[in-house]
């Protein structure tokens, strides 16, 4: 029994502060396969040129030249990658301006690790495993000292710095907490409402600083975080969700490819690439337009889209462009203002 909790606060309170991360985007993927593309050597444009934008002209092309004829790619920067931004100095140094890593255990990060297998980046992955020491430490800072988060299975059943109680109770409280009928709600009340404000405040929060440069009050858990929100509307409870879930159920889709059964092996907890995550972008983007029928077209801001006889219409930079099908990457709040 002893055990059995000790497995369960150790994975609870991991997966609220560290492992939760989807790898970029949500959890709700886009199966390319079943798009309604009815009209046959389509054209398409794609706003935006991060990894989503990216990706999705990489999966278009896939489905060949009978279905998708051109695809147009805009990005108002100067360079792709949105986000994802890598400075390489003369020593070797790499400086990430935005993420550093891609996490593994859900599908998301399986599709991604899938992709980078796919673009033959199998030999550039660094893998951080289970047992290397950044997978094993979270610090929290809190009142100018940096703590630890308690891993140690003798530290549940005690309270730990910056906590007042200790983790067992935290765990009694989220099976206890019953299943909200919210269709969102922020992540900081999420984390709040089934756990308490103290892992709301010292885990959640600096993990959305962290990881996306947002504030856990105002972040959306449904998108944040879509396996912790599904979990519960699943099982009522993250940790029963955990106790019935299983690590293959996410890499099933992928394990054709090796390099996911090789993560999947040897429990592989993120990876980044030998000079850093602009490789992934580079990657793709060279794979793009190395297959031809594609424009990749920087600092190519689109500044509105209209819909007219079946054909989308994009502004960009005064010029009207008319594609078949549109998918967008950018902003929602954006798009809302045009
Ligand atoms: C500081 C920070 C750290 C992060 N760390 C991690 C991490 O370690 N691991 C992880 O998995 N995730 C991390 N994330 C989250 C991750 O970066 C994002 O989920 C991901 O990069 C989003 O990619 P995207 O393509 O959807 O959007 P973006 O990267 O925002 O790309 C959108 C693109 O659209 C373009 N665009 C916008 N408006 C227009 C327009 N009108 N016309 C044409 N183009 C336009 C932009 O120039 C941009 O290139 C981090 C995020 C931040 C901010």
């Amino acid at each position: 029994m002893v055990v059995i909790l000790v497995w369960i606060a150790t994975n609870l309170l991991v997966a609220f502060a560290t492992s939760t991360l989807p790898g970029f985007g949500s959890d709700s993927q886009t199966d390319f396969n079943k798009i309604d593309i009815t009209i046959k050597m389509a054209t398409v444009g794609i706003l935006g040129g991060g990894i989503s934008g990216l990706s999705c002209a990489y999966y278009l092309k896939t489905l060949g030249q009978s279905k998708i004829k051109y695809i147009c790619l805009l990005d108002k920067s100067p360079k792709f990658g949105g986000w994802i931004q890598t400075t390489r100095f003369p020593d070797g140094a790499i400086f990430e301006h935005g993420p550093r890593t891609i996490r593994v255990g859900t599908k998301a990060g399986f599709n991604a690790l899938e992709l980078a297998d796919k673009l033959a980046l199998s030999s550039r992955i660094l893998p951080i495993t289970r047992e290397h020491p950044t997978a094993k430490t979270n610090f929290i800072l809190s009142n100018n000292q940096l703590l630890p988060l308690p891993r140690d299975p003798s530290a549940f059943f005690r309270k730990v710095p910056p906590f007042s109680k200790s983790v067992i109770r935290y765990v009694f409280k989220e099976i206890r907490t019953k299943r909200s009928n919210l269709d969102d709600e922020s992540v900081y009340s999420f984390a709040e409402r089934r756990i308490g404000e103290e892992v709301a405040k010292y885990a959640l929060d600096p993990m959305c600083r962290g990881v996306a440069a947002g504030d856990a009050r105002e972040l959306s858990v449904r998108s944040m975080l879509p396996f912790l929100y599904e979990t519960e509307k699943n099982y009522g409870s993250i940790v029963k969700g955990i106790l019935k879930g299983s690590r293959i159920s996410e890499a099933q889709d992928f394990m054709q490819s090796s390099l996911v059964q090789k993560a999947y092996r040897e429990i592989w907890r993120m990876w980044t690439l030998k000079t850093g995550l602009n490789e992934l972008i580079d990657t793709l983007a060279g794979t793009i337009d190395e297959r031809g029928k594609a424009d990749l077209i920087f600092d190519a801001k689109c500044t509105n889209l209209t819909f007219k006889d079946g054909k989308a219409d994009i502004l960009v930079d005064n010029e009207n462009i008319k594609v078949d099908h549109v998918f967008s990457s950018i902003l929602l709040m954006n798009l809302l203002h045009w």
